[in-house]
């Protein structure tokens, strides 16, 4: 075997591994040696110590050691081999409900034997079940485990034995060449947070000696396991720091977009209201950025409603002033045609040709379109995941606009990005989301980013009063919605389901609008739902933004940029269903006029206490901020980040819960390496993204 890239080598070369566990491996991710060393155990058990059979208490794990007394095959019912063995101090029966001949042989009276299980109840006193058991033939040269024994996740046909011995030879390929493994975390940085080699750390996980308890293991908090977490959230975020650096040494157009003051000032002039003082200012960031001969990377987060758009149709005039194409990408059919017609609305008066985008779109229509861009005589389009389709040719694309970023992965920003790629001179990025990042957060998912904050919501936006009532009040609340359409205003209801099926998910949301429909007869009742057509879905929106319908039944599709502010009243069904966050997106459909606004958690009892806590945080905050952040305790990042995204990021052994209190230290820790240890940003890069990441080509 070769030395060096010994551990690049593919699991077949290690002895006892076929073709059949190859494939097995590959299933847990496992294909080359290093990837073993990298499989963690999922728990342990002791060996270490041999108990004494009358110490034994169902419930317990336990070695023992003891001799056959008898052994009988059961005949009733399921064939079952049972025997009993007994040492010193007691006894206990062992049950087999299948078993082979030679384990039938082996098994004889007076044999030695131990054994390793659950102890539980039996028929006659306690028995273990199928214990892991061993025939010991000489009991001088019998030695018991001095390490705990790893316990690996598995996949099916894969046994523990297969896969502790594969580890075992792995480990020992380490330990026998140093260079293999290389530490590349500096030794500094080690001794700062008291860390160990991670030639140790990987020892001390894989085969943990007696000084270490299975608790303190199963806790997670050994700084063995620490350690390898936070080498592996470093090297993402070194990862997104490189991508960074890199696209700071792109050429980019520059946007001189205020030498032209008339058009930006006719532009801001013809909105129909005054721009806030975080709009403003995060325009000049933009503006800012765009007059750089390099790329911006710009994330404009801000709470729902805060008025996204405008400033990112403010950067599209710039681009368009310098001559430049712009793309428009958002994450649902809705929100994209909800743009359109903004982006229509307001450069109606600039002679842009603004055009549209979706997957739906076929034939000549979409042909036009296409024309449209190559030739450049559309200037900004909008669209859906479409937009980076191989299809599409820009002809000068300056200025791509991604919004709600959260639902797209970072390579998916990055592709459309390429898109506009043109020798060595790329596109201006500005990326939206309404779902705040914590801080440590965005310190994983959006170091590639800078950041601007709208931290202030248009004047006369009054907070979305809440609360929280269980099902049973539905009468009540149909004769809220009675009075509040009687008000002129209108109503969304949101049906919420399990997220996975979209199927279940629309026809809950006929079931409840074909009810409403019975219990309000004179109100005007439309269902919007995501197995609609582009064109009905679209056509039900427009008739509730023109207020042709006061109430709408809707499943989550509703969830982004919808905006309709006459619509003051939402009542969300299954509250308890939904992340936080999200349902902080839903309730940002209402609160978005003059008016007073309400957001009706309607759960189903009997509610958790942590569901509880939970809905009572929506109910005492309107603060996107804080919500993302007791999401983030309550309930860990996945919600936060967004685990239903595209490009997630997946971790080998960080867990962002457990290991949340590490994120802290990975930015410094990251500088730190940027300057004194650059070497070793490419292999951590290498051991903990490897080949799932682009970011050299990006
Ligand atoms: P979001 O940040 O959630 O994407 P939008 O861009 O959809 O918010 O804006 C929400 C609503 O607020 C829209 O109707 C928009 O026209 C309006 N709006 C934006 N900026 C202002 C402002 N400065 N004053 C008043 N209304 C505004
Ligand atoms: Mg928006």
């Amino acid at each position: 075997m070769d030395r060096v890239n010994a551990l690049n080598q593919p699991v077949a070369k290690l002895t006892g591994i076929g073709a059949q566990t190859v494939k097995r491996l590959e299933k847990l991710g496992i294909r080359v040696i290093q990837d073993l060393v990298f499989h963690l155990p999922l728990r342990y058990e002791d060996r270490t110590r041999i108990y004494p059979i009358a110490s034994l208490q169902a419930g317990m794990t336990a070695l023992i050691c003891g001799r056959v007394e008898f052994m009988d095959i059961l005949p009733r019912g399921r064939k079952s081999l049972i025997c009993r063995i007994s040492d010193d101090t007691g006894y206990i029966s062992l049950k087999f409900f299948h078993f082979s001949a030679n384990q039938h042989n082996s098994l004889k009276p007076g044999t030695l034997i131990s054994c390793f299980a659950d102890v539980r109840h039996g028929f006659a006193g306690l028995e273990m079940v199928h214990p892991d058991y061993q025939v010991i033939s000489n009991p001088e040269a019998y030695v018991k485990e001095t390490r705990l024994t790893p316990v690996y996740p598995l996949t099916e046909g894969l046994s523990q034995s297969t896969l502790r011995k594969a580890v075992k030879q792995a480990l020992s390929l380490c330990i026998s060449d140093p260079r293999l493994l290389a530490d590349w975390i500096p030794e500094a940085i080690l001794k700062k947070y008291q860390y160990p080699s991670l030639e140790e750390a990987i020892q001390t996980l894989h085969a943990p000696d007696e000084s270490i308890s299975i608790e303190t293991l199963q806790t997670g908090s050994v700084p063995a396991l620490k350690r390898l977490a936070f080498e592996e959230l470093l090297a993402h975020h070194l990862s997104l720091r490189i991508t960074r650096n890199k696209t700071k040494a792109w050429q980019a157009p520059v946007f001189e977009g205020s030498s032209d003051k008339t058009i930006v000032e006719k532009f801001l002039s013809s909105l129909p209201f005054k721009l806030t003082g975080a709009q403003l200012r995060v325009m000049a960031e933009i503006e800012a950025d765009c007059r750089l001969q390099h790329p911006m990377m710009r994330l404009v987060q801000g709470d729902v409603g805060s008025g996204k758009t405008i400033v990112s149709a403010y950067a599209a005039l710039l681009a368009l002033i310098a001559g430049y194409q712009v793309a428009v990408m958002a994450p649902t059919e809705l929100l994209a045609e909800q743009h359109n017609r903004n982006f229509s609305a307001w450069f109606e008066s600039f002679q842009t040709n603004v055009v549209y985008l979706t997957g739906q779109l076929k034939g000549k229509a979409r042909n036009d379109v296409l024309q449209g861009l190559a030739d450049g005589s559309a200037g900004i389009i909008i669209g859906t995941h479409a937009l980076f389709q191989e299809s599409v040719n820009f002809h000068r694309l300056g200025l791509v606009i991604i919004d709600e970023q959260h639902r797209f992965g970072v390579h998916q920003r990055l592709a459309l990005r390429a898109k506009g790629q043109q020798g060595s001179t790329r596109p201006h990025q500005l990326v939206m989301t309404a779902t705040p990042i914590p801080r440590t957060l965005a310190m994983l998912q959006y170091s590639d980013l800078d950041i601007s904050i709208i931290d202030e919501l248009p004047p006369g936006r009054k907070p979305v009063v809440t609360s929280v009532i269980p099902a049973e009040r539905r009468a009540e609340v149909i004769q809220r919605i009675n009075n509040w359409v009687g008000n002129k205003r209108q109503v969304y209801w949101v049906c919420t389901l399990i997220e996975e099926s979209e199927v279940l998910q629309c026809e809950a949301a006929e079931k409840t609008a074909g009810f409403l429909t019975g219990a309000l007869p004179d109100v005007r009742i439309a269902l919007i739902h995501g197995r609609m057509k582009s064109a009905d879905k679209d056509a039900v929106m427009r008739s509730f933004k023109n207020h042709r319908i006061d109430l709408l039944v809707a499943t989550t599709v509703i969830e982004v940029g919808v905006d309709v502010p006459n619509a003051g009243l939402m009542i969300i069904e299954n509250p308890e269903r939904l992340g936080l966050s999200q349902l902080h997106q839903l309730r940002g459909r209402v609160g978005r006029g003059e008016g007073d606004s309400y957001c009706l958690l309607m759960y189903q009892p009997p509610l958790s206490d942590t569901a509880r806590q939970r809905l009572g945080i929506l109910r005492d905050t309107n603060d996107g901020f804080v919500i993302a952040e007791k999401d983030l305790e309550l309930r860990g990042p996945g919600e936060v980040m967004g685990t239903r995204q595209t490009g997630a990021v997946h971790f080998k052994i960080a867990d962002l819960v457990r290991d949340a209190g590490l994120l802290e230290n990975i930015q410094q820790t990251g500088e730190q390496i940027f300057n004194e240890a650059p070497r070793a940003i490419q292999p951590l890069c290498d051991r903990w993204l490897g080949a799932s990441t682009d970011y050299a080509e990006v």
